[in-house]
């Protein structure tokens, strides 16, 4: 019998480079682009995606869009907005937790077999990786036991720090 974690890959490199179907962004509620991955997926998609996503009217904390990938070998990008990091006591870890829920939805609703996730708010939003990992690593692990279509997630690391931190949070779930 396969284990759940061998649907799930770690990473380390540039997202915009994954061959999948999707991959998520780790968006600001402008949905306008910004800095870090967002800045790096609207660079690689062009300006086809920026486009699209003037037509969203934004995205609240927690929830997702869907767009396509453009220029991106990904057919779509998946926008998430994650939590601001207020030093963990203003539901921040809820809020990450269902940005990974509400990406994985959309995925299913839209027939994709392989995503690519960044470490959402880990970078400008300052949510601590070693504190963000273990819950992606949960809502990812609790979603993919309820639902087989989705075949592989890949968690895609900028830093070796996160890449640790990741296969931490798998070594204790197995
Ligand atoms: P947030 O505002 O949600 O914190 P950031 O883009 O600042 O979003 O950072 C989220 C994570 O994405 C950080 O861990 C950052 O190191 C990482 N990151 C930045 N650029 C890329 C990229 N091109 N591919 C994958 N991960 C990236």
């Amino acid at each position: 019998m396969t284990s759940l974690n061998d649907r799930i890959e770690v990473a380390l490199g540039d997202i915009t480079k994954m061959e999948v179907d999707a991959i998520v962004n780790a968006a600001n509620p402008s949905l306008l682009g910004g800095k870090g991955v967002d800045g790096a997926i609207h660079r690689a998609a062009g300006p086809g995606l920026l486009e699209e996503c003037r037509g969203l009217d934004g995205c609240p904390p927690g929830e997702a869009r869907i767009t396509r990938g453009y220029r991106l070998p990904a057919k779509y990008v998946i926008h998430t907005v994650g939590p601001i990091w207020r030093g963990g006591g203003s539901g921040e870890d809820e809020l990450l937790a269902m940005a990974y829920r509400s990406t994985l939805l959309i995925a299913e609703e839209n027939g994709i077999r392989t995503i690519a996730f960044p470490a959402i708010s880990t970078g400008a939003y300052g949510f601590p990786v070693e504190r963000a990992s273990p819950i992606a690593v949960a809502e990812i692990r609790g979603f993919l036991e309820e639902n087989g279509s989705i075949e592989k997630v890949v968690l895609v690391c900028f830093s070796e720090r996160a890449k640790e931190c990741y296969l931490d949070a798998l070594s204790t779930c197995e």
